[in-house]
């Protein structure tokens, strides 16, 4: 017979009121696509596995991280408390070495507050966020609307003396033009050049201001950051709009009547260039402490969340790596390092410093595994092109079949800091999971908040890097280092620098 606490009583009401109520109904669960393991071996990696199951805290680390701290870009006050609180989780789980590397990292950049109304037409108010590191309106600025949606300096010739005082929607979704033919050998830093180069004409123009509509449906909008952490370089205030409000901003400009804006975008640079940091914790290999494996994830994120799955979660899991450790009293033949990067988000900054840093040490680095797509299930690894390290990256995973960790990938994915360590030919590979709502949802968008964190695939991906982050640890052979024969980026596709995670 089933006890009826006074509890159990009071949800049981406030649930059929909640079914009552239209929209309060809660929503349906998909399946989880996690395996259900009935035990597990009495092996290293299965009590690795047994205890992040059982006791597992990844998604309460999130919550604490997103809820106390928040929103942690690059520079800012909010990623040095999430710092020193990861360096305190750190030491908490018996790390040693824990530390902070610096590296310098340019002007920081401070949301302020974004607003923009129609002075004309319907007179909406709307959403507006400004693009990271671009310059502040100085104040509410009015304009008259315009689409320009030329896509290189070539076109932007066509508006010439047409844009004094303009407010610019820069994306045109019905673009029915075909595509500009691929330049060859145009690499990153060409592409770079020309859109300084059209930055530049608009500023000369007297553009006021620039909107982009966002990637993502439902009214989310998205982020990302301009190219301002260098002072010197020119910029224009520029905003992201979701794509209700800026395709009614398009049907209002093919009519007649001028469509007039006031806009308003707050984000304000930093007084002088600042140092950004890398959060370090180890624990010492007993047979070959030299010989290293790297467990990483990016501590910082985008602001207009709280960054819970980009990357708090992946952040919380490397810790969680380390707390199975200490429960388990486990220790490493090799070094296990955990590193907490920062300027993931403004090109893998971080990553890059730390491996340049490093480089003298990199033969010694066994791999680097990173987690940085959000709250799903980890199905595999992306082997970069690293046909060699197959067989011994199947023997890594191998205890792990069975909690559906199957997948090597040949696949190269450059959008996370594994990529830092691979161009210098180590071993690096980024976990390959469920998308859980990531690209469509979360990523870089205001719905980043640890309510969109499936618990049972978060402890699944947590117990998927302490499994494999162990047998790196501990087998006999070392994976093969080296330069991997692959087509340059700049070949295969254009450059696109709005699709990291
Ligand atoms: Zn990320």
């Amino acid at each position: 017979m089933m006890r009826t606490t006074p509890a159990l009583l009071l949800f049981a009401l406030s649930s059929a009121i909640q079914a009552q109520m239209p929209g309060m109904a809660p929503a349906a669960t998909p399946p989880s696509p996690v395996p259900v393991v009935a035990s597990y071996p009495d092996t290293p990696s299965g009590q690795l596995l047994k205890e992040v199951k059982e006791h597992a805290q990844v998604v309460a680390r999130v919550e604490r991280l997103c809820d106390q701290i928040g929103p942690r870009l690059t520079g800012s006050d909010q990623l040095r408390r999430a710092q020193h609180w990861a360096m305190e989780e750190m030491k908490r789980f018996g790390a040693e070495n824990v530390h902070e590397e610096a590296y310098d990292f340019g002007l920081a950049w401070t949301r302020g507050v974004d607003s923009a109304r129609l002075l004309s037409h319907n007179g909406l108010r709307f959403r507006v966020d400004q693009l990271a590191w671009t310059p502040p309106t100085k104040g509410p600025v009015q304009g008259e609307l315009m689409l320009v949606d030329a896509r290189n300096l070539e076109e932007l010739q066509a508006f010439k003396g047409k844009l004094k005082g303009k407010i610019l929607l820069r994306s045109n979704p019905y673009d029915k033009r075909p595509p500009l033919p691929r330049r060859n050998g145009m690499d990153f830093a060409a592409f770079a050049a020309e859109q300084a180069a059209m930055t530049q004409f608009l500023l000369d123009e007297g553009v006021l201001a620039s909107l982009s509509i966002s990637g993502r449906k439902n009214g989310l909008n998205y982020t990302s950051g301009g190219a301002g952490r260098d002072p010197k370089k020119a910029a224009l205030p520029t905003a992201y709009v979701p794509q209700e409000p800026y395709k009614m901003l398009l049907r209002q400009v093919a009519g007649k009547e001028p469509v007039r804006l006031e806009l308003n975008l707050g984000g304000t640079f930093s007084a002088k260039p600042v140092q950004a940091y890398n959060v370090v914790g180890e624990i010492r290999g007993t047979e070959k402490p030299a010989e290293v494996v790297i467990v990483g994830a990016h501590l910082d994120s985008w602001d207009l969340g709280v960054g819970a799955t980009d990357n708090g979660t992946g952040s919380s899991v490397a810790l969680e790596v380390l707390r199975a450790f200490q429960a388990t009293g486990l220790k490493p033949k090799r070094t296990l390092r955990v590193v907490l990067f920062s300027g993931e988000e403004q090109g893998l900054l971080g990553s890059r410093a730390y491996a340049e840093a490093h480089k003298a040490e990199l033969d010694h680095v066994q791999a680097v595994i990173v987690d940085d797509m959000g709250t799903g299930m980890i199905k595999g690894f992306d082997l970069q092109g690293r046909e060699n390290c197959r067989a011994l990256m199947a023997q890594a995973i191998a205890p792990l079949n069975d909690l559906g960790v199957r997948e090597l990938s040949l696949r190269t994915m450059n959008g996370t800091d594994h990529a830092s360590f691979d161009r210098l030919g180590v071993p690096a590979f980024a976990a390959i999971q469920e998308p859980a709502d990531y690209f469509e949802g979360t990523h870089h968008s205001q719905m980043d908040f640890p309510d969109h964190i499936q618990a049972d695939q978060l402890v699944q991906g947590a117990q998927a890097m302490a499994g494999t982050a162990w047998e790196l640890l501990n087998m006999d052979g070392r994976l093969p280092h080296g330069p991997v024969a692959r087509p340059r980026p700049a070949e295969r596709t254009a450059p696109a620098p709005a699709a990291k995670p």
